[in-house]
């Protein structure tokens, strides 16, 4: 069933105080208390998954994250395990007790992912692929919908409108850095945009600091920083060794390195949101 504009305003559009908590298994998102997730930028082998799952559980995190399906610059850089990266990442989660979470490229593997993963994440990538999206509003699962690199908050919101007018209404927001001038860092945090889409819509909106900054060191004062401007959440690359990762090594924490930011988490007290009284036009 496809929903429709509620008196003229977007299905995403903040109408009240009240704030959508998505359940991704049992875990709560976008309610009174803050999410982590955590895990490997990819999937590489049973071990790593499930000592990096083990580990971050143990430290808090209670969703893991992993990509099995990998959307890389080059082509000849690694590109996930596919099925079988997917098989891990779903044991891994199992025998640590936490939902996953796994990023979907193409609508051809829609199905099968949606039959292994709790939480579907639409990539920076893919955000404005609309066949995708249509695709994934019919599924039953929530999705993680991260803002396009290049793409503006009424572009992303426009995005989020495509799952919510078609039918699916558990819908995570996700920003992850978008490209500006400055090359020294590998995106461009933009947290005043949290802050902002907060205000606009009644949607859960979480922070990447991982992709937003490419640098580990940077990951836990962003994380931080994140949660003060009002995220309802946190995804956080993390590898047992991340020199030697597969993918984004630069920007993962070790297992001791994410032990030392949970320690360091502060969670704010959760501020009462404005309500946008620029509602956007989609
Ligand atoms: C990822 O989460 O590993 C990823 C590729 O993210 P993004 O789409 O934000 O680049
Ligand atoms: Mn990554």
């Amino acid at each position: 069933m496809n929903g429709s504009k509620v008196n003229g305003l977007p299905l995403g559009a903040r109408k009240s105080e009240k704030c959508t908590v998505v359940w991704v298994g049992d875990v709560p998102i976008g309610g009174s208390s803050v999410v982590v997730m955590a895990g490997p930028c990819s999937v590489e082998s049973r071990e790593q998954v499930i000592e990096t799952a083990l580990s971050v559980r143990a430290d808090g995190a209670s969703i893991l994250r992993g990509g099995a399906y990998k959307p890389r610059t080059s082509p000849y850089d690694f590109q996930g395990l596919g099925v079988e990266g997917l098989k891990l990442l779903r044991e891994a989660g199992d025998a640590a007790g936490m939902p996953i979470v796994t990023e979907v490229m193409s609508e051809e593997d829609a199905g099968i992912i949606a039959d292994y993963a709790d939480l579907l994440q639409v990539g920076a990538r893919n955000m404005q692929n609309f066949a995708l999206l249509k695709k994934l509003a019919k599924t039953k699962r929530p999705i993680l919908l991260k803002r396009g690199a290049s793409a503006t908050v009424k572009e992303w919101l426009a995005a989020a409108e495509y799952l919510l007018h078609g039918g699916n209404e558990n819908v995570i927001l996700c920003e992850r850095g978008i490209k500006g001038f400055d090359s020294s860092l590998r995106n461009t945090l933009d947290l005043a945009a949290v802050a902002l889409v907060k205000e606009m819509t009644h949607l859960p909106v979480i922070v990447d600091p991982s992709h937003a900054t490419g640098k580990r060191s940077l990951i836990a004062p962003t994380a931080r920083a994140a949660l003060a401007v009002g995220a309802d959440g946190v995804i956080i690359e993390v590898h047992p060794d991340p020199d030697n990762a597969w993918s984004d090594g630069a920007q993962s924490l070790t297992l001791g390195g994410f032990a030392e930011l949970m320690g360091s988490l502060l969670v704010p007290t959760r501020p009462v949101l404005a309500i946008a009284n620029a509602a956007f036009a989609v």
